[in-house]
């Protein structure tokens, strides 16, 4: 356990000691569905949420825990959910608020998966997405009406590597009332979006936070900094009697255990009727991730940084993305947001176009070629034929996506065989 504020000790500490009864320094697997009560009273103590514990894995889980507390200590939340991937996180993130008839508005710059689930799968349950561009925070401000439940956006969305307006969207938001939730996925311990002024912070921790490839998963984090309740009318699923849970009204239910009325009912309803934990296994090989995540980042980011700055000066690229090489308000907004690097993923633009950029990838030796970002190795993909290809050529286009990109996540080998295999690509695709 820690009181620390320092990302460094809190991803190694925070949230667990040892174990009580075998002293364990490593955070036991606990690999089982249930777990036995010691009476009836305490089972009946334990589904009345009159005493917070253990029940059964779909809906908490000694492991999980211990990454929950650990991911909210790390954003300075008050408590956190841990669920099967990102996409449940994000999903979640949303249900927990709207019902049919309901909206939200949205920044347009999404991973792909997030764009489908807002601008198709969510509409089929009756949930509109007003897609705003985020270069202008007003765009929020003035897509609201009384049935916006939230706002929704990313840290440092991919391709365009724009950083979010957290501060000023955030701002806005809480003068109408509206949580700003971010997805933080590409900028953990870089940038801390409860303090910025945003009400819920989520994460795919198969990328950075993981880090090794190994789990998909994802957590929501409550900051426990927003009024839910004097706001009543504009956040129904928290205010209004839930028939499912006795009549709990969940603002008011769970109000002895702190400001987490938000996260509790995420827990309690969602995952407990559409599933989607994060397994045991999962969540402690996520947190041997976790516990080297500061070290990495700044590893991650001092290389890619150095890449940029081959890359830009290389004689076969027309351009490079990255926040390191942006000026003007682009640059004013990752400096504001991002402290300590800004993040390992980039993308340029081969000057030969689309068929150069397949040979890139192709001649690429010790880059990975797969559909993944925030490995400690170096990965690379062609977006328009992979990770984008469900979009229209449109809709590609506003998400910054040409048919020649090619993007990097730049990993955590050294900086000189990460620099060799780039330089051998480049000259393989100009062959
Ligand atoms: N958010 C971002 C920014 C992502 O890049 C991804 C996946 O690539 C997700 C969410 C979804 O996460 P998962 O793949 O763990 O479901």
């Amino acid at each position: 356990m820690t009181d620390s504020t320092n990302p460094e000790t809190i991803a190694l500490h925070a949230g667990w000691r040892a174990d009580p009864t075998t002293g364990s320094v490593a955070v036991p697997i606990h690999q089982t569905t249930s777990f036995q009560f010691q009476d009836t009273g305490h089972a009946q103590r334990l589904f009345g949420l009159a005493e917070m514990g253990n029940i059964y894995t779909r809906i908490m889980n000694p492991t999980v825990d211990v990454l929950e507390k650990r991911v909210a200590a790390l954003e300075g939340g008050v408590a956190a959910l841990a669920v099967g991937s990102g996409q449940a996180a994000t999903t979640f993130c949303v249900l927990n608020l709207c019902e049919a008839g309901d909206n939200i508005v949205s920044s347009t710059d999404l991973y792909g998966g997030t764009w489908n689930l807002f601008a198709n799968t969510l509409k089929s349950f009756g949930i509109e997405v007003r897609f705003v561009d985020p270069a202008n925070p007003q765009a929020f401000a003035d897509a609201t009406d009384d049935r916006t439940r939230c706002w929704y956006a990313e840290t440092l969305p991919n391709p365009k590597l724009q950083v979010f307006p957290i501060a000023e969207v955030a701002a806005l938001g809480r003068k109408l009332g509206v949580p700003l939730i971010m997805d933080n996925t590409a900028a953990p311990v870089l940038c801390k979006p409860l303090a910025l002024g945003a009400a819920i912070v989520m994460h795919s921790t198969t990328k950075w936070i993981g880090g090794h490839g190994t789990s998909i998963g994802g957590v929501v984090v409550d900051g426990g900094n927003f009024d839910w309740e004097g706001n009543a009318a504009r956040f129904p699923t928290l205010n209004k009697p839930d028939a499912s849970y006795h009549g709990a009204v969940w603002t008011q239910a769970v109000k002895a255990m702190g400001p987490v009325a938000y996260i509790i009912r995420m827990r309690v309803i969602l995952l407990r009727d559409f599933g989607a934990p994060m397994a045991p296994m999962n969540a402690f090989l996520t947190l041997q991730g976790l516990e080297t995540l500061p070290l990495r980042m700044e590893r991650h980011c001092a290389n890619a940084i150095k890449v940029a700055a081959h890359l830009a000066g290389h004689p076969a690229v027309a351009s490079v993305t990255h926040p390191s090489l942006m000026t003007g308000e682009s640059k004013r907004r990752a400096d504001a947001a991002l402290k300590g690097g800004y993040g390992s993923l980039m993308g340029f633009e081969l000057k030969a176009g689309a068929e150069a950029g397949r040979k890139f990838i192709e001649s690429l030796k010790m880059f990975y070629h797969v559909a993944n970002i925030g490995d400690a190795r170096s990965l690379a993909i062609h977006p328009a034929t992979t990770t984008h290809s469900q979009l229209s050529a449109e809709e590609q286009a506003a998400s910054g996506v040409s048919p020649g990109y090619v993007r990097l996540s730049i990993g955590i080998e050294h900086i000189d065989d990460i620099i060799a295999d780039l330089d051998q690509a480049l000259a393989a695709a100009a062959a």
